[in-house]
């Protein structure tokens, strides 16, 4: 068995003892410090990346111009360098953002994947070899409705995803998502980013989250809490806008709420600079509490896993990061503040990545037990 000593999180706070695992699966949780384990410090699940469009890596340059201008279908700039660049160069792009994800603690996303069913099958080249787990919402090539194409992508992927209820014609988006729920998949969508949109259209198509809520009302975010929709927010990508959601009115609603880095063009995809950023941006509307802040960027787990928690326990996936930071009651608090440099393990499915980096000997690396 593999091990880890100091401060774990056990769901609610952090307790100073040992964490084990083997193969994919965490087998021991227990209080007291191991002898000789692989890494000490303050212990964290993986974090859940909730909101990416890692095909956005692909495009590199500076930018400037409005949402619609830079994100919006089917003309804005990610669209068209998207449709342009190679295979190759989109794949690359995917592993890099990846391999960032992976580095700063995040061993778990949810994609908003672009250009139909071939987006999917570049996003699964990927991810192939590297031990992230992802749940990847494919969407139409047009905003048009064709269900020989939806079935198809449906078949490979965790469901669909759209960029937002005003972007479609509305008996196509109601179609699409009548559609996604025939099949007993997931359906997310944008909404209330660039103005607010109209809440009860957008509930009625079922969907399994939302993303942003920038523009929404108090009611808008009570109807989500009555109807179980969880919201992601991506406070760095707002903020890139112009905007700033807020996060203590959006967590006084009582809607689940969650975390995401959004375009990848935008913000790199750590979850430590999107943690820091979010409570920062909470404290320029009374503020919310350290914990409150990290659990949105635990809360993700769940999209892949409805049985899954938030916290290190025995039999849960053994999806561990841990960063050379203090524990005890300022565990909260270290994480607010962390940035990539204070990670020293992080071990995903059971795997540790980058085994070279985390100064591990290459004879416990191989070890299985
Ligand atoms: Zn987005």
């Amino acid at each position: 068995m593999e091990r880890v000593a100091g401060w774990f999180y056990d769901g609610r706070r952090f307790r100073e003892g040992t964490v084990g695992w083997e193969e994919d699966l965490i087998l021991e949780v227990r209080p007291g410090r191991a002898r000789n384990p692989l890494a000490t410090g303050l212990i964290i699940p993986g974090l859940w990346n909730a909101h990416t469009h890692l095909g956005d890596a692909v495009v590199t340059q500076e930018l400037t111009g409005t949402l619609e201008e830079l994100v919006a279908p089917p003309h804005g700039l990610k669209h068209r360098i998207l449709a342009k660049a190679k295979d190759d160069a989109i794949i690359g792009a995917m592993r890099r953002a990846m391999a960032t994800m992976l580095r700063t603690g995040t061993t778990g996303f949810s994609d908003f994947r672009e250009g139909g069913l071939k987006g999917l099958k570049l996003l699964y080249a990927a991810v192939a070899a590297m031990p992230l787990q992802g749940v990847a919402l494919g969407r139409p090539m047009a905003l048009e409705y064709d269900a020989r194409e939806v079935s198809a992508i449906l078949r490979a992927s965790d469901g669909i995803a759209v960029s937002a209820y005003v972007d479609w014609p509305e008996d196509a988006i109601q179609k699409l998502a009548a559609h996604v729920r025939r099949e007993k998949k997931m359906f997310a969508i944008h909404c209330s980013e660039r103005i607010r949109e109209d809440i009860d259209k957008v509930l009625d198509l079922s969907p399994a989250f939302l993303i942003h809520m920038v523009h929404a009302t108090d009611a808008d975010l009570t109807r989500c809490a009555d109807a179980a929709v969880p919201i992601v927010l991506c406070p760095r990508s707002n903020a890139f806008f112009g905007m700033t959601p807020d996060i203590p009115r959006m967590i006084l609603s009582g809607v689940r709420l969650l975390l995401g880095t959004d375009n990848a063009m935008i913000n790199v995809p750590s979850m430590l600079r999107e943690i820091e950023f979010a409570y920062r941006v909470a404290r320029m509307n009374g503020g919310a509490t350290a914990r409150a802040i990290f659990e949105m960027a635990l809360r993700g787990r769940r999209l892949a896993d409805p049985d899954r928690s938030g916290a290190i326990r025995v039999g849960e996936r053994a999806d561990l990061v841990v960063f050379d930071l203090p524990g005890g009651s300022s565990g909260f608090a270290s994480l607010m503040r962390a940035s990539a440099s204070d990670v020293s393990l992080v071990v995903a499915g059971g795997r540790m990545w980058p085994a070279e980096s985390a100064g591990i000997p290459k004879s416990k690396r191989r070890r299985r037990s």
